[in-house]
C-alpha cells in the first residue's frame, strides 16, 4: 500500500518557509516579532521552538551561511528586474539601476528573514511526531521535578 510521506511534501515545506515557521514541526514561529517593525528587533529569534523544542541557533555563527542565501535571493531579484525593466520595458540603464537599488533597500528586511528561514530549512526536515515527542518529554520533566 502506498502511504504519502509527509516528510517529502513540497507544498507543506513551501508554506512553512513562506510563513517563516519551524522546519521540524511547521508550527512554531522562527522570529519573536511577526512584523518587520521595529527594524531594531528584526533579527530576534526565540532560543527554542515552542512547538517542538528545536534549537533555532544550533551553534555559534550558524547563520553566517545565510549570507550566501541572501546573496542568491538578491541575484534572483537582479535577474528579475533586469528582464522586467531593462529588457521588457526598455528603460534607461540608470533608471534600471536606481529602481533595482531602491527595491534592494526596501526588500532587505524580508531578504534577511527569508535567508535565515531558508538556511534553517536546508538543515532540518519535517518530523510529524516532533511536537508530540516534545510534549511527552516536557511531561516527563515536570513529573521528575
Ligand atoms: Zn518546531
Amino acid at each position: 500500500m502506498f502511504v504519502l510521506n509527509q516528510n517529502q511534501c513540497p507544498m507543506k515545506k513551501s508554506l512553512a518557509i513562506l510563513s517563516m515557521n519551524c522546519p521540524r514541526c511547521n508550527e512554531g514561529q522562527l522570529f519573536t516579532n511577526r512584523s518587520i517593525f521595529p527594524l531594531r528587533r528584526l533579527h530576534q529569534m526565540p532560543d527554542h521552538c515552542n512547538g517542538c523544542g528545536l534549537k533555532f541557533n544550533p551553534e555559534p555563527g550558524f547563520y553566517t551561511g545565510a549570507m550566501y542565501v541572501s546573496y542568491a535571493l538578491n541575484i534572483g531579484l537582479f535577474i528579475f528586474c533586469f528582464f522586467a525593466l531593462y529588457i521588457g520595458l526598455q528603460v534607461h540603464v540608470f533608471t534600471f539601476l536606481a529602481i533595482y537599488g531602491v527595491s534592494i533597500l526596501l526588500l532587505s528586511p524580508l531578504s534577511f528573514r527569508y535567508s535565515r528561514t531558508l538556511f534553517l530549512h536546508l538543515f532540518y526536515s519535517y518530523e510529524p511526531r516532533a511536537k508530540e515527542d516534545y510534549l511527552k518529554s516536557l511531561k516527563l520533566y515536570t513529573h521528575r521535578s
